[in-house]
């Protein structure tokens, strides 16, 4: 290994900076991978996690429940648009995904419908790392591509971004909807496979196209929800209801692993029955953790009490600014912002990505390009001078390297 990929060392965090143990402070624009939407320790989690500590760390959720669960679920089915009002806890964002898939080809076993049993995906997608999520990954550019040739094969197609991709995504549909459970997509991102943004039409086309055949919509919103794209979940944007939403992330403001799938009541209840073969086998040990629950709960308080999205809107104003100049670089190819999200593309994938890293260290910055992608995804309650100094430290950086 070489001496720049080795991982730094990481002894502390408050607000936006993460202290190393060798005593140097970095501004974070990561946001510890889009989850620390408040920053690092926030009093108020900080209390509500150590009350529910006192009371109840951890429970059995089979044949149990308890009121932070209940609490939660009732709060995110109000937050959510529609009649989506069934919550699954889980404790990561790929198994979220997981669980939707397996909700979506269940819906239809429990129907009796036992051809649909293959997901549409899209290139370009990322959606977690067990096998399952895997399955329904880009195939060829992401990072699960090793595998491609052994998993389960679903359909992974262009996202239909314009009136000849629709075209083509449709008649792609009219071949094959009989054999399809559901249509999974990261509305208006695609964030680890690329950074890729695209218009809320292209969720309403899916909407649209799904309500025709019959499919059910699953929206990933592990990245995009809790405000990141400016909206508290994305398919607001696109004044969409889809039958599934999954959620992970900044659900808990970072602090404690949670995630949730969500179901509208149609869906729920294909698996309300006698039949005990139709419940949902699913059960994770740690499912809806009470410390998760209460951590989210708390993480909930401060989007009502806190002015999260006007944040969001003051950062992509910021970032759109600070940016902007990175599209004169050489070796630059595009520069994009949504919601707290910027994005400097390049040509290519630079020669030394790790070299890249480094120098962004020494200027006191965090900051994780990935492939041809330069991204910050800060937390939303940064102060927009340690925001200049990231959009600072990146130009400067991709300048020197150019
Ligand atoms: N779905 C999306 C859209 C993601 O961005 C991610 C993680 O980056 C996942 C699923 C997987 O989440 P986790 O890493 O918590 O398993």
């Amino acid at each position: 290994m070489k001496t720049s990929a080795v991982p730094l060392q990481a002894a502390g965090t408050a607000g936006s900076r993460i202290r190393l143990a060798d005593g140097r402070v970095l501004i974070d624009g990561i946001a510890s991978w889009w989850t620390a939407c408040h920053g690092y320790n926030h009093p108020h989690i900080a209390e509500a996690v150590r009350r529910q500590l006192s009371v109840m760390p951890h429970v059995m959720f089979g044949g149990l429940v308890h009121e932070p669960a209940l609490r939660l679920a009732e709060r995110l089915a109000a937050l959510l648009p529609g009649d989506l009002e069934r919550v699954f806890f889980s404790d990561s964002g790929s198994v979220s995904v997981e669980v939707a898939i397996k909700m979506a080809m269940q819906y239809w076993l429990n129907r009796d419908v036992r051809t649909r049993h293959k997901l549409l995906a899209f290139r370009g997608g990322y959606h977690g790392d067990t096998l399952a999520t895997m399955a329904v990954c880009d195939p060829e550019e992401g990072m699960h591509s090793l595998f491609a040739g052994v998993l389960p094969q679903h359909h992974v197609v262009p996202l239909p971004r314009c009136p000849e991709g629709a075209a083509s995504f449709d008649r792609f549909l009219s071949q094959h909807a009989a054999g399809i459970a559901a249509i999974l997509v990261e509305p208006l991102v695609q964030g680890a496979g690329g950074m890729v943004f695209h218009q809320p039409e292209v969720l309403r086309h899916l909407r649209a196209a799904a309500d025709r055949h019959g499919l059910l919509l699953i929206l990933d919103e592990v990245f995009t929800g809790f405000g990141r794209t400016g909206t508290m979940f994305a398919c607001e944007q696109a004044g969409i209801v889809p039958d599934i939403v999954t959620l992970s992330k900044a659900l808990t403001g970072g602090t404690l692993g949670l995630a949730a799938t969500v179901a509208r009541r149609h869906v729920f209840e294909a698996f309300w029955s006698d039949d005990p073969m139709h419940a949902l086998m699913h059960g994770p040990t740690f499912m809806a953790n009470p410390l998760a629950c209460a951590a989210a709960l708390a993480s909930l308080d401060l989007f009502e009490t806190e002015d999260r999205l006007g944040q969001v809107a003051a950062i992509e104003r910021q970032l759109m600014h600070e940016l902007e100049p990175c599209r004169a670089l050489p070796g630059v190819r595009d520069v994009r912002v949504l919601g707290a999200i910027g994005v400097v593309q390049l040509d290519q994938p630079p020669a030394d990505l790790n070299g890249l890293k480094h120098h962004l260290v020494e200027r006191g910055v965090w900051v994780r390009p990935f492939r041809d992608i330069v991204y910050l995804t800060p937390s939303f309650t940064i102060a927009p001078d340690d925001l200049s100094q990231l959009t600072r430290a990146i130009h400067d950086v991709l300048a020197q390297s150019s």
